[in-house]
């Protein structure tokens, strides 16, 4: 269904990409379906950095936008995931493989697992299962660790001349910062402040949906979060589920209206057992439908349920783990 959107003019080698403003290119990370992850390249003068990475298997499309912009390999200066959810950071290890002189920058709690990335396999493993986890994302390969720059809270970077700040971020997770860049007028902001897909624009502009993925969410943390990043009081989010978006303030106010129903639609089913799951996937999904048709979204019911399950899932999982945590203590 999203192939009826794309612009043929954008597709070169089998990649989807779109050049925004401030030297910015969202590529997309060929993850799920097109238009469901964005990798970006920024580019300053005749230095480049990528700001997250998707898996391994974008590495081939990140590489080939590259070229067609006639920066050699050698000239990327930063590979910078915002987090270490593998379909940000996953193909970091291979991107770099390619780009000789790139330093990775990342969250001070997500550094060793990178270095190490046996931890992250487990992990993915467990939620989508061995099989899927290799289809998706390929093989997770070792940054070496002297390549590796640790950014903490309000670190800044010198990218030829044009400064990123990073902020630490927890709610969606405590290994998450975003990137502060003035120049672009925006935040890379990762998955804090939530998922947005071109396919529910509307005449109201766009709609966002906080993501609660396993295992780190915490709702208070990423309340303040999405309020943290607001204040910086830039134009946009370069979104990674799915490039920019502006309308921040009513953006702002829709995260933090779903962020409260997500915990309440929880704590309703805390004590619904076996059933819980599903009957919580299905709670999310009709709290969603009805605010995209609140939101001038005319697309079928059932293409609003395909484009949503593949993150209500995830979301569910995500809720149930923090909801459980909850009841232990
Ligand atoms: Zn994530």
């Amino acid at each position: 269904m999203s192939n009826t959107r794309i612009r043929k003019d954008f597709i070169m080698s089998n990649v989807y990409f779109e050049d925004l403003d401030h030297g910015i290119t969202m590529i997309d990370a060929q993850l799920y379906r097109q238009g469901q992850v964005s990798t970006y390249l920024m580019i300053e003068g005749d230095r480049a950095a990528f700001i997250e990475t998707g898996t391994a298997h974008s590495v081939p499309g990140m590489l080939s936008v590259l070229e067609q912009k006639g920066i050699p390999p050698e000239n990327v200066d930063f590979v910078i995931p915002t987090h270490v959810h593998l379909d940000h950071a996953g193909g970091a290890g291979a991107l770099m493989r390619h780009l000789p002189n790139a330093h990775m920058v990342i969250h001070p709690r997500g550094a060793r697992h990178m270095i190490d990335p046996s931890k992250l396999n487990a992990g993915a493993a467990a939620v989508y299962g061995e099989a899927e986890m290799e289809r998706m994302f390929g093989t997770v390969v070792p940054v070496p660790a002297e390549r590796v720059t640790e950014a903490g809270d309000g670190d800044e970077l010198d990218f030829n001349g044009r400064v990123l700040r990073f902020l630490d971020t927890p709610g969606h997770a405590r290994h998450h910062f975003c990137v502060v860049d003035e120049a672009g007028d925006g935040i890379f902001s990762g998955d804090t402040f939530g998922l947005s897909y071109r396919e529910f624009d509307t005449e109201r502009g766009p709609f966002v949906l906080p993501t609660t993925t396993p295992v780190q969410f915490d709702p208070e943390a990423l309340h303040q979060s999405v309020d943290r990043l607001m204040a910086q009081g830039l134009s946009y989010m370069y979104l990674t589920h799915y490039s920019r978006v502006g309308d921040l303030k009513r953006l702002q106010q829709d995260m933090h209206e779903l962020i409260d129903i997500y915990v309440d639609l929880a704590r309703a089913r805390a004590h619904d057992g076996a059933a819980r799951h599903d009957a919580l996937c299905e709670d999310m999904m009709q709290v969603l439908i009805r605010r995209l048709r609140d939101h001038g979204c005319r697309l079928p019911e059932d293409d609003m349920r395909t484009l949503l399950d593949p993150d209500i899932g995830l979301n569910v999982q995500g809720l149930e783990i923090w909801l459980d945590r909850q009841t232990q203590t």
